[in-house]
């Protein structure tokens, strides 16, 4: 996001963004707000940043040529590997990075939210990197429905705290963390998972991720011998595995951008969390963006078939780009991510995540021609989704 859909120096992208906190909480932010650009640049954080993503983390993640699939599709498709990451998906990115920042700037506890666990898995995995205390918090819904990350985060040393207001799921999770937050200023980091929260969270995540991009570039000159695509393709929930595919190419008007929203079971069928198409501008958790909320602003619980895009909010950089039509919306329902899913895993041998079903989904909305480059990122693998498969297949 260089220079024209860059955030601006109040943390805004047009009228999207900003900084909504708690008094008690604004001067850590603001301490954050000048400090992360320098530290993010800083040549030490860089080297060891780089070194984790290489030998822990297993990057680069392969951008593979999908041939039976681009037969399918009537297009050249290449599958950014994110699900070959370790842990499962492009979250480990965002954590390593938000961890050493956390060090550098003399935090000793950490806290995270999480909704289908991936995020509280990468954040208990980097804390058991660095030996560094963690409570993340999970609505009590989502701990009933996600126990195989649970206990993958108890077994790495993390304390799980089941959030029991609300629906008790992610949303609420956010609010208990954001809580914890306003009583530890002081001495507590807290990785937002995604590329939401108050400014600077929806930039730093975007850098954070952005070593997608990066080696998409270098990839594609590599097999293609050019360094762009004419189409990117990834879901989006909070916001953060598309803002990493896009973020050295959105100056690019060459690539088209797609992005893949979650449908649930149709946007209006009341069950959706198809933010950029149903959202209204709002505040939600620090930042000022598109909100699913009824006629009283009250927050409206998204639905999905997958955990990880039932977010009521999405990225304030990801509504700005919509609404500067620099990106494509398309929401992908349940029956078309699930449907993805079974085609890839039969077409490629890969098992995609849920989440990443939906980015797939968007393949068949689309008209190609059959020179066209188009890149779909696997924002993660599908283990974690096995129960969902089986049982939905089972019906078909
Ligand atoms: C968390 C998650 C997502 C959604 O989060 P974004 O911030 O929108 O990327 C997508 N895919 C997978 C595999 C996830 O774990």
């Amino acid at each position: 996001m260089k220079k024209k859909y860059q955030v601006d120096e109040n943390g805004y992208y047009g009228r999207f963004g900003g900084t909504y906190v708690p008094e008690i909480l604004y001067r850590c932010v603001k301490d954050l707000q000048e400090r992360y650009l320098s530290e993010l640049e800083d040549e030490t954080f860089q080297h060891t940043y780089r070194e984790l993503l290489r030998d822990y983390a297993g990057r680069p993640s392969p951008l593979y040529h999908a041939s039976r699939l681009s037969r399918e599709t009537g297009c050249r498709i290449y599958l950014k590997r994110e699900d070959l990451n370790h842990t499962g998906a492009h979250k480990i990115n965002n954590a390593v990075g938000q961890i050493l920042l956390a060090q550098r700037m003399g935090k000793s506890r950490i806290i995270a939210e999480t909704g289908a666990g991936q995020h509280g898995v990468a954040v208990a995995t980097v804390c058991a990197l660095m030996n560094m205390p963690c409570v993340v918090y999970m609505g009590r819904t989502d701990v009933e429905r996600q126990q195989p990350n649970v206990q993958r985060m108890q077994m790495l040393g993390a304390t799980v705290a089941p959030v029991t207001s609300g629906n008790m799921t992610l949303k609420d999770a956010t609010n208990e963390a954001i809580r914890d937050w306003c009583c530890h200023p002081a001495d507590t980091f807290y990785i937002i998972g995604s590329t939401t929260g108050p400014h600077p969270y929806p930039d730093m995540v975007a850098r954070l991720q952005s070593i997608i991009s990066e080696e998409i570039k270098w990839q594609l000159r590599e097999k293609e011998g050019r360094d762009y695509p004419d189409w990117l393709i990834a879901c989006v929930g909070g916001g953060s595995n598309a803002a990493g595919t896009i973020y050295h190419y959105t100056d690019d008007e060459r690539v088209k951008i797609v992005l893949a929203e979650a449908g649930g079971k149709g946007i209006s069928s009341g069950m959706s969390a198809a933010t950029l198409r149903l959202g209204r501008e709002g505040i939600i958790h620090g930042t000022r963006t598109l909100v699913m909320q009824n006629e009283d602003g009250q927050i409206e619980e998204p639905y999905s078939i997958s955990a990880g895009l039932d977010y009521p909010g999405i990225g304030p950089v990801h509504a700005y780009l919509a609404e500067m039509k620099r990106i494509e919306a398309l929401a992908i329902d349940d029956d078309e991510a699930l449907e993805a899913a079974f085609e890839l895993t039969r077409l490629e041998g890969i098992i995609p995540a849920l989440e990443s079903a939906h980015a797939l989904g968007a393949l068949k909305k689309l008209r190609f021609r059959p020179e066209d480059i188009v890149v779909v990122t696997v924002s993660g693998r599908g283990d974690k989704d096995m129960d969902t498969y089986i049982r939905t297949s089972m019906n078909q």
